[in-house]
């Protein structure tokens, strides 16, 4: 055994990202502006065949900036998966909106669309002038889906739901670039969608961010005001409340770099979790990610179920073991409506996120993996599982 242990997932950089960063550093090109920031956001558009993109300088600010162009005015409501990284949540409270938070369905871990069926119609009122909650008597606005752990939110049924109850959808697909619902690139689907390029997603800028919209009014607006809001930039004139949200030159460098790489590190995560599903399946207790039908996921963090009734260990234990062994695992986000900021928001009918939180477990699944690494972390699963 190693006295290395093996992480989660870190980044995979190499020559063409040193060589795109030199240009910046020997130009002077570094800060926010600079020929990398429209080269990154071109080739983005063309990645995902979506007409617009703008680079911000985290996929937090681009949530942000993706709920002040859908319109998300204050004491809006926001419907937000429950089972997710917490930025989601906290870009809705940036705009002084309420999250209301939607169970993740048992099979496939994303936002529960029969559930969002239900709460729209069995919970709110379409008029007119909108969709409003009936508890609560406020306007729902807008929804985020966010695709997590790689796989795609079943679309089409939320998209029927959206069009007829009138809510905009932005789609979170920091964890999912280059997943496809059906054939379509996660991100482009609805009316906005936004990346991460945090140091450990599928490609990084260390960190940094994107809106994307196929819908030109809406793109316009984010390039302002994730530029300051300039209307004269010589005069400095600025006609409504900007933010600095650009994307600095050098960060855009990398992305350039790394999109270059996309496809090759899909098929590596892909391998990666054929590699650790054949490893552990018929194992009692342990459940696998599965992909849907309409979905092409790209695995960006491997996850399992460990069931401790099955196994004898909890994911915790297994966890602990693990380390032990010198492998790196990781617990998923506590379910939102958990947490303290949010105890007081509305979880409509919550039922399995918390369940999936407490059985999940991430293992190790850089890109650059190696088959001995993956074979340590199984037999330790293994030795940990048998024993527990
Ligand atoms: C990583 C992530 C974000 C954005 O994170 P930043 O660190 O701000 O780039 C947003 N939503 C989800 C689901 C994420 O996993």
């Amino acid at each position: 055994m190693s006295d290395k242990t093996i992480p989660l997932a870190v980044p995979s950089l190499g020559e063409k990202e040193r060589s795109f960063v030199q240009e910046c550093l020997d130009t002077n090109w570094v800060s926010s502006v600079g020929p990398f920031v429209s080269k990154f956001e071109e080739a983005f558009s063309d990645y995902l065949k979506v007409s617009h993109s703008v680079a911000t300088v985290n996929g937090t600010a681009a949530l942000h900036t993706a709920l002040i162009v859908a319109g998300v005015e204050p004491d809006d409501e926001v419907l937000v998966s429950d089972l997710t990284f917490v930025a989601p949540a906290n870009a809705v409270a940036y705009v002084q909106a309420h999250p209301v938070f939607m169970d993740a369905d048992p099979k496939y871990w994303q936002m529960d669309v029969d559930k969002v069926h239900d709460f729209l119609v069995k919970e709110c009122r379409r008029t007119p002038e909108g969709t409003f909650n009936r508890q609560t008597g406020r306007r729902i606005k807008a929804v985020i889906p966010v695709h997590i752990l790689g796989h795609p939110v079943d679309l089409d049924p939320l998209l029927s739901l959206t069009q007829k109850y009138d809510l905009t959808v932005i789609e979170d697909a920091s964890e999912s670039l280059g997943a496809r619902y059906e054939n379509h690139l996660v991100g482009t689907v609805g009316d906005i969608g936004t990346f991460s390029f945090n140091g450990n997603k599928i490609i990084t800028t260390g960190g940094g961010g994107m809106v994307v919209s196929n819908r030109q009014k809406l793109a316009a607006k984010a390039k302002y005001l994730t530029t300051q809001a300039k209307d004269d930039p010589v005069e400095y004139r600025h006609d409504a409340v900007g933010y600095n949200y650009r994307m600095p030159n050098i960060l855009a460098a990398l992305g350039l770099a790394q999109l270059e790489s996309l496809e090759d590190f899909i098929a590596k995560k892909r391998a990666i979790a054929r590699h650790y599903a054949e490893a552990f399946q018929g194992i009692p207790g342990i459940t696998l990610p599965s992909e849907a039908s309409w979905a092409f996921s790209i695995y960006w963090l491997f996850t399992i179920l460990v069931d401790e009734e099955q196994t004898g260990i909890s994911s915790r234990e297994l966890m602990h073991a693990l380390e032990e062994k010198s492998v790196a695992s990781r617990p998923l986000w506590m379910p939102l409506h958990m947490l303290k900021p949010y105890a007081n928001s509305q979880a409509y009918r919550v039922e399995h996120a918390e369940r999936i939180w407490r059985q999940a477990l991430s293992l190790p699944c850089s890109v650059s993996l190696s088959q001995e690494d993956q074979e340590q972390v199984i037999t330790a699963v293994k030795e940990i599982v048998r024993h527990g």
